[in-house]
């Protein structure tokens, strides 16, 4: 058996200096680069001239820093960060995507990355198909000559469904579709590009930078995608130029350094509350528990000592209750009403009416997200128990228990 991968490790294992020694690279604040000798700038635009920053929106040595340690955390040859989240993964689609081509998606997928592909790829003429993708016959039934990606989230978002990876790969590989998957809600635990993914997306907005101070994203990637998205003739990300800054990218790298650490922490207190929403009886959503359908194959996939992540839903059943059940939490101290997550505070929202209600209501009722969903992205709280307990008398005040 091959030795597991342990994406920790391989981050510790980097060594970014910076130039002076500092044990933080330094930050490369400039959009162009002098060159010596004029031949190195032709051979640079070429791609001849390897090694050579040539102009910010291609290559920035700040951003090459944080890109090679996602390259590490995913184990893949090669990354490119992104100014958003939705940067990273409208790039990869239009990338592989070309007018005719068609794409294979879960269903219930981010609310924005819904939009792009529901309402927007049409104009270029792609053509997708929505899937339950725990469903891997009506996956395999939508696959056609034409489809060049199967695109997934690895645990999706708000049903905290788990994706099968390793069945997702082999049967896209079968008809020769690359498997493209945003892993936003679970880096470190899991790593799809292991378990046979050929890209992987992500929001660093939320987990990876956990500080909630900018939205980035990132494409871990073969060399040779990463070369093709930034090449100058015809590039995705060359030529619609959805560069992360470096100022950002900077920071962004300090924080990982921390990730391990949150992730463990995130998952320990979403544990505790669906233990404690279990025990009292709350309708809930967590795959950390055996009564989640994907629990076990969740276990088989994950990088166990991350824990199951820190998403949790709990269903209050009408958006009439979901509203002051939140302003109330919000009182109380449990967190704050904000969409987003990964932020070392909680955060929770009300999903069909926040972040999925690009989703059309009689696709959120076909996909079962029912209107009263309230998504919590737990913190990092020391004493969870005490939240618990703000919680749980706003649950009494508002009779949900
Ligand atoms: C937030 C999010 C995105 C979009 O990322 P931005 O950084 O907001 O552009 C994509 N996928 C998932 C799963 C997300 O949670």
């Amino acid at each position: 058996m091959t030795k597991k991968y342990e994406p920790a490790n391989a981050l510790q294992d980097l060594k970014q200096f910076g130039e002076f020694g500092g044990v933080n690279p330094s930050i490369t604040d400039s959009a162009t680069y002098t060159f010596l000798e004029e031949k190195t700038m032709i051979d640079a635009f070429t791609g001849e001239a390897q090694g050579c920053f040539l102009y910010s929106r291609h290559w920035n040595p700040s951003n090459k820093y944080l890109s090679d340690a996602l390259a590490a955390l995913e184990g893949t040859e090669s990354a490119w960060v992104t100014a958003s989240g939705m940067a990273a993964i409208t790039t990869t689609l239009l990338q592989l995507c070309s007018a005719g081509d068609h794409i294979v998606t879960s269903v219930t997928t981010y609310g924005g990355t819904f939009a792009f592909l529901h309402n927007y790829l049409g104009k270029f003429n792609i053509e997708v198909t929505f899937v339950n993708v725990s469903d891997l016959d009506s996956v395999r039934s939508a696959i056609r000559p034409n489809t060049k990606v199967l695109y997934t989230e690895s645990m999706t978002n708000p049903m905290l469904q788990i994706s099968n990876i390793p069945e997702l790969a082999k049967l896209s590989h079968e008809s020769g579709v690359q498997l493209v998957v945003d892993n936003t809600f679970t880096p470190l635990i899991i790593s799809p590009f292991q378990l046979g993914a050929d890209i992987v997306v992500y929001s660093m907005t939320k987990f990876i930078n956990g500080k909630n101070d900018c939205v980035a994203g990132a494409i871990c990637a073969s060399q040779e995608f990463i070369n093709a998205i930034s090449d100058v003739n015809s590039g995705t990300a060359m030529l619609l130029g959805p560069v992360l800054d470096p100022l950002r990218s900077s920071s962004i790298l300090k924080n990982l350094g921390t990730l391990h650490i949150r992730m463990q922490q995130h998952s320990r207190n979403a544990m505790f509350l669906a233990e404690k929403f279990q025990e009292i009886g709350l309708k809930f959503n967590y795959p950390g528990l055996p009564v989640h359908p994907d629990h076990e194959l969740m276990k088989s996939i994950m990088n166990e000592k991350y824990g199951f992540g820190g998403m949790i839903a709990i269903d209050v059943e009408t958006s009439e209750v979901a509203g002051p059940f939140m302003e109330k939490m919000q009182e109380a101290g449990v967190g704050y009403h904000a969409v987003s997550l990964g932020y070392f505070k909680t955060l929770f929202s009300n999903s069909g009416k926040s972040t999925s209600s690009e989703v059309p209501e009689e696709i959120q009722r076909e996909i079962g997200l029912s209107p009263g969903l309230i998504r919590f992205s737990v913190g990092l709280d020391d004493d969870i128990e005490r939240t618990y307990e703000m919680l749980r008398g706003v649950l009494e005040e508002m009779q949900l228990v």
